[in-house]
């Protein structure tokens, strides 16, 4: 691992971020395999909502920053591992399998919580990333078994671009996911609630995502350096 952004680095990283993202934006700071510290130093500089991707990691850092932290799941979610996480998590936004939702709205019902979750659509050239297919996402609201969900509530897609530096690709799959949440809340399914949340774009690519729509964008290596 390389050292520790310093935490002046960290907040001022931060504030020149602030500065820049469009108002009603979230930015959700992804702090997986970042030392504590530097968790520590962004929420004294005012940061709440944090983004970790491995459970082990996360539960491990839970405890140790205050109680008033949002955090955000945003790696795979192994089915074996749904129980640790549901109830302490604000947000599951890399929902990626029918299978994975309905464990946990299951876990959820134990817990007597309700958990938001974002689901995760595959738009990237990359064979290997999770996700949801385009069509699979359409299926799944045309197919109404969002009505099952007793304690999960969708609040709208999470996606990543293809990992390129050609703007004109990375503007075009962040374009289709913006096209596919109008979809779904325009013909689809009108009637859904607070289907409103639109996570794309990291460090590198985010103000692309915001020109096509985003409504949340996560950034890691920007603000905490490299991983
Ligand atoms: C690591 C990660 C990010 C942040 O990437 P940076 O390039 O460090 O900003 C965003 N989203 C997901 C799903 C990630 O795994």
């Amino acid at each position: 691992m390389s050292s520790p952004v310093s935490p002046l680095v960290i907040s001022e990283r931060l504030a020149a971020l602030r500065a820049i993202i469009p108002e009603g934006i979230e930015l959700v700071a992804v702090s997986k395999f970042q030392p504590v510290e530097s968790l520590k130093a962004a929420y004294e500089a005012g940061q709440r909502v944090f983004g970790e991707s491995r459970v082990q990691e996360l539960i491990v850092k839970i405890p140790q920053l205050p109680s008033d932290v949002k955090w955000h799941f945003i790696g795979h979610l192994q089915t074996n591992k749904v129980k640790q996480i549901v109830g302490k998590v604000e947000m599951i936004e890399s929902v990626d399998s029918e299978r994975l939702l309905e464990l946990i709205d299951q876990e959820s019902r134990k817990k007597d919580c309700i958990s938001k979750v974002l689901l995760q659509v595959h738009v990237a050239a990359e064979e290997t990333k999770f996700g949801f297919s385009a069509d699979e996402v359409l299926d799944y609201f045309r197919s109404r078994k969002i009505e099952t969900l007793t304690n999960t509530h969708i609040s709208g897609l999470m996606a990543m671009a293809t990992n390129t530096s050609d703007e004109a690709v990375i503007r075009k799959d962040f374009a289709s996911v913006a096209s596919l949440m109008r979809e779904i809340r325009e013909k689809i399914n009108p009637g859904l609630r607070n289907f409103n949340v639109l996570s794309m774009g990291m460090s590198h690519d985010w103000p692309i995502a915001v020109e096509e729509g985003a409504t949340s964008i996560r950034v890691g290596s920007a603000i905490f350096g490299p991983r």
